[in-house]
C-alpha cells in the first residue's frame, strides 16, 4: 500500500544531517513529503520561502525526485489529519532529542484520534552532532561549512551570515 509520509522540520537551513534522513526515507517509501514549518518567531535566519528554495536546490542536485516540499503552520497533527498522512518521520541524535521527541510524540497522540505512526531514524554517525544552530554558529564566525551543509547551498548560507552580521 502506498503510504503517505511526512518529514517535518524547521530546516533553517537544511543540513547534511537532514539530507541524510531525507535520502534514507526516500529509499524506504515511494514518496516523501518534506514539511517546512512556517515559524512566525523572528528567530529563524531564513524566511520560509528561502528555506523551501534551499531544500529544492539540494533535492535537485542530489537527484531526489520522489520528495515534494510543502509549507505548514499550526499544529503538525492538524496537518497530518487534514492530509491523511500515515507516517511521521523524525531524526534522532542525542539523548536530548529522544526526550524531546518522546514528549512531542505523546502530545501529538493525545491531540488526535487519527492513526499514524512515528518512525524514528537514528542519525548517521558522522552527523550525530550536527544541527542547523551549529551551522549558523560556524557560518557567522566564518568557518568552513563543507562538512555541515550540502555544497550547493554553501554560498547562500555564507551570504545570509554576512547580511545578518551587517544587520541587514
Ligand atoms: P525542528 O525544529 O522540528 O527540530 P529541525 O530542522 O531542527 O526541526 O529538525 C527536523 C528533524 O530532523 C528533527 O527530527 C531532527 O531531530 C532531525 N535532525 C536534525 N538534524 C539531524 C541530524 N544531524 N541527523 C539526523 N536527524 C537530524
Amino acid at each position: 500500500m502506498n503510504k503517505k509520509v511526512i518529514y517535518p522540520g524547521s530546516f533553517d537551513p537544511i543540513t547534511k544531517g537532514h539530507l541524510d534522513i531525507i535520502k534514507r526515507t526516500s529509499m524506504l517509501f515511494d514518496e516523501l513529503i518534506i514539511g517546512v514549518f512556517v515559524n512566525y518567531s523572528k528567530k529563524s535566519w531564513f524566511s520560509t520561502n528561502e528555506r523551501v528554495e534551499l531544500i529544492k536546490k539540494v533535492l535537485e542536485s542530489e537527484g531526489i525526485t520522489n520528495a515534494k516540499i510543502v509549507e505548514f503552520s499550526g499544529l503538525l497533527v492538524d496537518y497530518i489529519n487534514k492530509k491523511d498522512i500515515d507516517i511521521l518521520v523524525r531524526g534522532l541524535r542525542a539523548v536530548s532529542d529522544y526526550e524531546y521527541e518522546l514528549q512531542v510524540n505523546l502530545t501529538n497522540m493525545a491531540l488526535t484520534n487519527k492513526k499514524f505512526e512515528t518512525l524514528f531514524l537514528t542519525a548517521s554517525r558522522e552527523y550525530l552532532y550536527l544541527s542547523s544552530s551549529i551551522v549558523k554558529e560556524v557560518a557567522i564566525n566564518g568557518g568552513n561549512l563543507l562538512e555541515f551543509v550540502p555544497k550547493i547551498i554553501i554560498e547562500d548560507v555564507i551570504k545570509k551570515a554576512e547580511s545578518i552580521k551587517d544587520g541587514r
